[in-house]
Order: structure tokens, then C-alpha cells, then sequence
């Protein structure tokens, strides 16, 4: 080959991999459950969960296409389901019809018998993963992808035992918090992750809940600080203990509620609370927020269907839960991401995409 000729391969090889400086992190409006998306600098990408099952299977898996394609990828290389919750896995197969992905990782067997995460773990998943790799991580274990530095830090019920680089102090949140009753769901086994990319850091534990959290991160703080926290558990209070999120300190929270999932008064209140947190930006307005406990609307990516008059300012009490809690109100229209782009310097760019707003903030 020409000398010249191969030179001019290089730079145009190099300029294809280096379009992207930045690591992209899509969060997906599915109504309360999780899709998360992220994208590093070398096109690699890593998604944690893939929505709703049921009626909004394919609602959720376009929405998280559509992040798919904005990012320019083809592939999805890791798949981390946080645990078998029909919020979370629900999904999967429908986005596995549409984007291939490389590698399945999941915390191992349900504990939580339910019918249609039984039939789903027995039938569907081993033929998605047999098209791929599969992986069952414990806390410790790290995904490997260029240039970012991925660790589990929960997996099955256990924490991990290993303070993170630069972590490792006495946590002096642990001093107030006292355990809630033993959870003896899959939130509890949720995997936790945690992604660097140079100075950056961001912080997804799925639906990890209080207890578990308080093994995490007392009487030390093995996770250090971040700079995104991606609220635990849509931002209901049974999770965001105080001892976990006051000492990650984020200074961006983004919260993947709906619009009445998470969001609720105590939650709001440990977020609202946290030592340096700048801004907190939710996927949904939260009518169990009410304007009380709401952020401004710019920093709210999707608001409610049926916009009333007025907003009243207490908090909606919540709807029952459990499996004869009336259905929330479907949105299935058009859907809005937040955005988060982040440089190695650790500074990074958020943004709203339904009305634009944007903000940077500087490296520290
Ligand atoms: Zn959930």
C-alpha cells in the first residue's frame, strides 16, 4: 500500500475514534422503571435495565432505542440487569429484538418468586444470553470497557468489602440513621455500579434499598464522592438513605421517577438536604411531590398528561402499592431524556431534552 494512501487511513481512523471526547450518559423516560444508558468515548456502550414489561415493553424499548441511535450505536456491548423487578428487566426482549446486545450481567437467581419474572428467567433470558456472553457479578468485579474504570459495588445481597481509590473514610453520616425492617425483595439484591472516567464519577445502585445501603457505606465510605447519582430506587424513600447519599455528596442528582413513583416528601428531603448538591434533575414531574417538594420545571424532563389549572402544593398521598394498586396513568407520548455529557476532567454538561435547558458544571 502507499505510503500516502495508509496515512491517510490513520488520520481518518483516528479522526472516526476520537469523535466522542466525551462519556454520554442517557437517562430514559420509562415511566418510573430504569433504563440508563452509557456511552464512552470509544463507542462502547453499557445499558443498566431495560424498562417496563408488559403494556410498556415496546413503549420503553423504542424510548431506549431512540437513545441507542442518538448516540450513534449499533450495538449494545453490556447489559447490567439491576434485579428482577418488571420495571427493570421488563424490557429486555423487546430491546433485544431491535439492537443487538453483546453481554448479559445480573446478580444470579430471583429471590422473589413472581410469574412473570419465573417464566421470563426460565424461557426467555437463556435464549437472549446464549446470543451473547453471561455474566453473574459479585461486588468487587469490574466490566471492562475503554477508558472507564466500571465496579460492582452490590450484587445478590452483598456489598462490597473494598473501598474504591480515594475512598475509605470514616463515614460520619452513619452516626443518625437507624435499619428499617429487613427487605426481603429483589430491591435488595439490586447490582450496584459504580463508573469513572477520569476524574468523573458517577454513582447507579438500580433499586438498592435502606439497610443495604447502610452496609455499603457505614461505618466507612467506600464509595467515596460523586459527581452523578443516578437516585436510588425512582427516589422513594425505603431507599436514599441519608448515610448513602449525604456522604456521596453528588453535585448532580437525576431521578428516574414517574409521575407517581418516587419523588415522595422524605426522599426529596435527604436529596434536598445533601452537602454540595447544585442541582437535582428528575425524569418525570412527581404528583406525589406536589410543588412543595418539586424542582423547577426546567430541570423536569417530562411533566404530567393532563396539566391541571393550578398545582396544588402539598404532596398527592401515594396511590397504594403492591400487585392491587391501580394502574398509573400511561404516557405514551412523545418521551424525553436527560443528558448528561462528562469530560475526564471531571467537569460535565446536563441536559434537558425537552426544553433545551442545558447546564455546565466546571471541574473542581
Ligand atoms: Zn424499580
Amino acid at each position: 500500500m502507499p505510503a500516502l494512501l495508509l496515512a491517510l487511513l490513520l488520520v481518518a481512523a483516528s479522526a472516526s475514534a476520537q469523535t466522542r471526547a466525551t462519556l454520554d450518559i442517557y437517562v430514559v423516560d420509562v415511566e418510573g422503571g430504569n433504563a440508563t444508558l452509557f456511552v464512552a468515548p470509544s463507542g462502547e456502550s453499557l445499558l443498566i435495565d431495560t424498562g417496563n414489561g408488559g403494556a410498556g415493553a415496546v413503549r420503553d424499548a423504542e424510548r431506549i432505542v431512540a437513545a441507542v441511535k442518538d448516540a450513534g450505536l449499533q450495538r449494545i456491548d453490556h447489559l447490567i440487569t439491576t434485579h428482577y423487578h418488571g420495571d427493570h428487566f421488563g424490557g429486555m426482549s423487546e430491546v433485544a429484538a431491535r439492537v443487538p446486545i453483546g453481554h448479559f450481567i445480573d446478580h444470579g437467581p430471583n429471590v422473589q418468586p413472581a410469574a412473570a419474572a419465573d417464566t421470563f428467567l426460565q424461557k426467555v433470558y437463556p435464549e437472549l444470553y446464549a446470543k451473547g456472553r453471561h455474566t453473574v457479578v459479585k461486588p468487587g468485579d469490574r466490566v471492562a470497557m475503554t477508558g472507564l474504570d466500571i465496579r460492582i459495588v452490590s450484587s445478590a445481597g452483598e456489598v462490597t468489602r473494598t473501598s474504591l481509590p480515594g475512598a475509605g473514610s470514616r463515614n460520619p453520616y452513619c452516626a443518625n440513621v437507624k435499619p428499617q425492617a429487613p427487605d426481603p425483595t429483589e430491591n435488595a439484591q439490586s447490582v450496584g455500579t459504580v463508573i469513572s472516567f477520569g476524574r468523573f464519577r458517577a454513582v447507579h445502585l438500580g433499586d438498592l434499598t435502606w439497610n443495604k445501603e447502610m452496609d455499603l457505606m457505614c461505618p466507612t465510605n467506600r464509595l467515596g464522592q460523586a459527581d452523578l447519582f443516578v437516585v436510588t430506587h425512582h427516589g422513594q424513600p425505603v431507599s436514599n438513605n441519608p448515610a448513602l447519599v449525604h456522604a456521596l455528596a453528588p453535585r448532580v442528582a437525576v431521578m428516574n421517577n414517574g409521575t407517581r413513583k418516587g419523588g415522595q416528601p422524605d426522599a426529596m428531603k435527604v436529596l434536598f438536604s445533601s452537602p454540595g448538591l447544585e442541582d437535582l434533575w428528575q425524569i418525570h414531574f412527581s404528583l406525589l411531590s406536589g410543588q412543595e417538594y418539586t424542582v423547577p420545571g426546567a430541570f423536569i424532563a417530562n411533566l404530567v398528561d393532563e396539566q391541571p389549572e393550578t398545582m396544588p402544593i402539598a404532596a398527592m398521598t401515594p396511590p397504594p402499592a403492591g400487585p392491587n394498586a391501580p394502574a398509573p396513568p400511561a404516557h405514551n407520548g412523545t418521551a424525553y431524556w436527560i443528558k448528561v455529557s462528562a469530560r475526564q476532567d471531571g467537569s460535565f454538561t446536563v441536559t434537558n431534552a425537552r426544553n433545551g435547558f442545558t447546564k455546565t458544571y466546571s471541574a473542581r
